[in-house]
């Protein structure tokens, strides 16, 4: 039972099955798997005598999520920026932190998000790595991924120099020539933001990704930062693919989401970063009407959480909130809910599969890639009743809820553990990270980089006195 290293078939038993081929909910349904693949899905299924058995009964199958959009070498200092605005943030990574990353800093942040994400069940990471200084950093990222048992995306970027520059280099050419090998757990992407500049000096980039045959991700709609302007150069110099993801897209016009919606392409909405950061108001609401494909991702864990149950519970949150603001600025009330919870579910899952141009992920239908979450915690209060499983994964779970996982066939993470990662090694990496950035920004800068100053909060005068009826006196409140 504990050899899962095998090639062993796994057969996960009596599970309520979400195929998110549709809105179908499969209750006592088996998921065998054999190989990297879904054999078969179906009630009482015969599993070769081999196989081992899990029991799903009482939990929630569902595919892996994906998550399109994660810094990830920024979680080797997970959490230090919670009360940052995205100028803060700027700052730190321009001028401060960002730069005095090292190689080994960029695989110890790798490595920990690598094992977070198959930890919360997310079995497919888009590696958004815009902190690779040199290609030393650029293989230390690619070997922390690859050396954690999850599928990965390592988008290839360098913010300290114009992306026309880098992607000149002959050092990047010799990597992409030594570590893009077509490894199904590890794809490629290049990362870049297009500024607006009229005479579009990201276009040799592009042209490098074409010539490549590899997508561009690239952040837009970041409110002060890219804007429309970026947008229309892409359209008039046809660089805006099906494949490119569109992160954020939280302060575009609607002409902006008609290039996006026209030339086929999917936007990455990041809920927690746009509600905090300031890159815009969450676009849900506003990318639905235009029929553009959404998937979900979390941005940073310097921040926010790096588990997509976060993501979907602030994106339903979210767009409801503005369809009754919407409404209320009208004298109206929204009587019925725009956005479901089986639609975040699918944003999570087949989205990004559908951002990825990965067919063979994001659903739980035979022969699929075996990329797989049971969500299932039986010594918890909240797994039961189980009565709209949809409902229960989008507002119900959370990452301490996700018993196994699998990806590409392989079980890693059983019974609430991980299997084959060693965590207690990605510590000691993390530690000395963050020994060597505290000592290079001194105590003072890093305290203060953690703790930004606070504006002073105006009290309004209050118009109001009021006399307690337990009391002659008046008071002001
Ligand atoms: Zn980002």
């Amino acid at each position: 039972m504990n050899d899962f290293d095998s090639g062993r078939p796994v057969v996960l038993r009596g599970g309520t099955v979400l195929p998110m081929d549709g809105h179908r909910v499969l209750p006592r349904t088996d998921v065998l798997v054999t190989g990297d693949r879904i054999a078969a899905v179906g009630q009482d299924l015969q599993a070769p005598q081999d196989a081992v058995e899990i029991d799903a009964s009482d939990g929630i199958v569902m595919p892996g999520m994906i998550d399109t959009h994660r810094h990830m070498w920024q979680t080797a200092m997970r959490g230090y920026g919670a009360d940052w605005t995205l100028t803060q943030y700027f700052v730190w990574f321009y001028l401060e932190h960002g730069r005095l990353f090292r190689p080994e800093d960029v695989h110890a942040g790798n490595t920990l998000a690598a094992i977070e994400a198959l930890d919360a069940g997310v079995t497919t990471v888009v590696d958004w790595s815009h902190g690779l200084q040199t290609v030393d950093h650029a293989d230390a990222a690619a070997d922390a991924l690859q050396s954690v048992p999850g599928r990965y995306v390592l988008a290839y970027g360098n913010i300290q120099q114009p992306p026309a520059e880098w992607t000149a280099t002959p050092e990047f050419r010799d990597f992409v020539a030594r570590r893009v090998t077509g490894d199904d757990l590890l794809g490629f992407q290049l990362a870049f933001d297009v500024l607006g500049d009229p005479s579009f000096p990201e276009k040799p980039a592009f042209e490098v990704a074409r010539e490549l045959g590899v997508p561009v991700t690239t952040h837009t709609g970041v409110w002060g930062a890219t804007s429309d302007d970026g947008i229309k150069l892409m359209h008039e110099h046809g660089f805006m693919t099906p494949e490119t993801i569109y992160v954020h897209a939280a302060s575009l016009s609607a002409d902006s989401y008609h290039r996006i919606a026209a030339t086929g392409g999917s936007i990455s909405v990041s809920t927690e970063s746009e509600q905090s950061a300031g890159q815009g108001y969450p676009p849900t609401w506003a990318v639905r009407a235009h029929g553009i494909p959404v998937s979900l991702s979390m941005d940073t864990s310097v921040w926010w959480s790096g588990d997509l149950f976060s993501a979907m519970r602030t994106t339903l949150g979210a767009d409801r909130s503005r369809e009754h603001l919407e409404a209320h600025a009208k004298g109206e009330t929204v009587t019925h809910c725009g956005l479901r919870a089986d639609e975040v579910v699918a944003w999570a899952t087949r989205g990004g599969a559908r951002a990825l141009g990965r067919d063979d992920l994001g659903t739980v239908e035979p022969g699929k890639k075996a990329d797989l979450v049971l969500i299932k915690n039986d010594a918890s209060p909240v797994s039961f009743p189980l009565l709209n499983p949809f409902g229960h994964v989008a507002f119900q779970a959370q990452r301490g809820d996700v018993h196994t996982v699998l990806v590409d066939g392989r079980v890693v993470k059983h019974e609430h553990r991980l299997v084959g990662v060693d965590l207690a090694a990605a510590r000691r990496q993390v530690e000395r990270t963050v020994e060597h950035l505290r000592s290079e920004m001194g105590d003072e800068a890093w305290e203060k980089g953690m703790n930004p100053e606070i504006p002073a909060t105006k009290i309004l005068d209050n118009p109001y006195t009021y006399t307690d009826y337990r009391s002659d006196s008046t008071h002001r409140l």
